[in-house]
């Protein structure tokens, strides 16, 4: 029987997949502490995987583990070099949430430039024209998409199906990503730019996509943020500490940009005296852009199917982080 520890729940129809299936058994671990982690782990052969920290002292701690597969497509939480050490992979689930993350970027897009929270505000506080109409003068506090320039900050799963609902827009679109090569920027009908900084100070929206590691940590700081336009909106679905949480504060507190939308943070959830909570400038979501009906089914599915094909030998090595940990295995 092959064990699976699922890390924090997921969506009951996955489960399903495994009790459907006599060669499984399965069990749910809320407590993600790391030693109720340690203690839990050790006899499993598969760990599913959601924003749990796997440690190397976990890893190093499981004595029959032979795969771990990630409940999305960061892998920031999981000490790859300690899988590596042991040859055991690492899988994420790549078909699941670009589109919905792309979604959610769009959303937050909305709030920013659309304001409907403060007109929906207004009409049912009786303050119908507060927004309308000041001194006599039509007041316009919203902007449209059409021709505006967003800067993609990482061109993979998600900054790709970004790019394709923003053209719906007839936005233009520029892409910094030094790891992908200019034909797919062309082809996605996209501009691709070499220098960040440039980028930065020609976006009316910035949104970014790329991994949190030791490049990207604090890639957008006060530095680069001064370069902004005054107007301009920053969107971040990707991971906290991409941008400086503490310069983004100061540059919207200093009317440097106009607004950020922000679903990741630091440190989750969030301190309470994170300067952002407080922000009205900010539009904040807790970690939800992947979190619709549908990618959450979707992820859950893909979660235990990327377990079970491993198992079955008919693993696709496109969702294998580390594939240096499968070289000597056979796949069809
Ligand atoms: P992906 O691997 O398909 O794309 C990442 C892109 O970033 C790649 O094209 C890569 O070349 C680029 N990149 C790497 N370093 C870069 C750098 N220094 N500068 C510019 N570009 C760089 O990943 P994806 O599926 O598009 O996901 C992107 C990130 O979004 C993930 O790493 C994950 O952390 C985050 N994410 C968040 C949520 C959420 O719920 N908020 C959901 C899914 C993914």
């Amino acid at each position: 029987m092959i064990h699976i520890a699922i890390v924090e729940p997921i969506h009951p129809n996955a489960i399903k997949i495994i009790e459907d299936n006599k060669n499984y058994s399965y069990e749910v671990i809320e407590n993600v502490e790391e030693n109720n982690l340690i203690n839990k782990l050790k006899e499993c052969d598969a760990i599913a995987l959601r924003t749990a920290s796997l440690t190397s002292k976990i890893i190093n701690n499981c004595n029959k583990l032979k795969i771990v597969s990630r409940h999305g497509v960061g892998y920031d939480n999981v000490d790859v070099n300690a899988l590596n050490n042991k040859d055991i992979p690492l899988t994420i689930t790549i078909h699941a949430n670009a589109i919905t993350v792309a979604e959610h970027v769009i959303a937050m897009m909305f709030y920013l430039n659309k304001k409907l929270h403060l007109f929906d505000d207004s009409v049912r506080n009786n303050n119908y024209d507060k927004l309308r109409i000041i001194n006599n003068n039509i007041i316009t506090v919203n902007s449209e998409l059409y021709k505006k320039n967003i800067l993609i900050i990482g061109f993979g799963r998600i900054g790709k199906e970004l790019s394709k609902r923003c053209q719906a827009f007839e936005m233009q679109i520029l892409v910094f990503d030094p790891y992908i090569d200019d034909n797919t920027v062309v082809k996605h009908r996209a501009k691709k730019i070499d220098n960040l900084e440039e980028g930065i100070s020609i976006a009316d929206y910035i949104s970014i996509h790329m991994p949190l590691n030791k490049e990207t940590k604090n890639i957008i700081n006060k530095d680069n943020l001064k370069k902004m336009k005054k107007e301009s909106f920053i969107i971040n679905t990707a991971r906290g500490g991409i941008i400086n949480e503490h310069d983004l504060s100061e540059a919207l507190d200093n009317n440097i940009i106009a607004g950020a939308g922000i679903d990741v943070y630091s440190q989750e959830p969030p301190k309470l005296d994170n300067p952002l909570l407080n922000n009205s400038k900010v539009v904040l979501t807790p970690h939800t852009a992947a979190l619709t009906k549908e990618c959450w089914l979707r992820m859950g599915q893909e979660t235990i199917n990327n377990i079970i094909n491993f198992f079955d030998n008919v693993l696709d090595q496109k969702v294998v982080v580390n594939t240096s940990s499968i070289k000597n295995k056979k796949y069809e």
